[in-house]
């Protein structure tokens, strides 16, 4: 089996949106300021040819890590608001947060499922050479 090498560290592949198999092909066609097409995945890498949804509904799990990251956001600025004294804005600042980094969210939801589910549940799939 010829092995995919990422050309940087796994983890700023999956910072640059990067495929999780060889790391080279962006997932993401499109700029993530682009509010019409920041959603757009591409169905496999065109470097190593992986199919990004090995099964129809794959991204559907996004929604579970998005919901955690969207927690992790609420807890991170709750804190971070009480600790400089503006919790009394929070309840207007969070939702505002939530939804300026919808696209950030939506897509490193993706990125997990593509980094840690995929070669979890997939590992055949994900091994197999085109
Ligand atoms: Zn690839």
């Amino acid at each position: 089996m010829p092995e995919h090498k990422h050309p940087r560290p796994r983890l700023l592949s999956f910072f640059l949106c990067r495929c999780p198999r060889c790391g080279k092909d962006k997932v993401f066609p499109n700029s993530i300021l682009n509010p019409g097409k920041f959603a757009e995945t591409k169905y496999a890498c065109d470097n190593c040819k992986l199919g990004y949804e090995p099964e129809p509904g794959f991204f559907f799990g996004a929604m579970y890590w998005s919901y955690a990251i969207i927690v992790a956001i609420i807890v991170t600025m709750s804190v971070a608001m009480s600790i400089i004294g503006l919790f009394d804005y929070a309840i207007v600042g969070i939702p505002i947060a939530i939804v300026v980094l919808l696209p950030v969210i939506f897509r490193y939801s993706r990125m997990l499922m593509l980094y840690v589910v995929y070669p979890a549940m997939y590992r055949g799939h994900y091994q197999k050479q085109a």
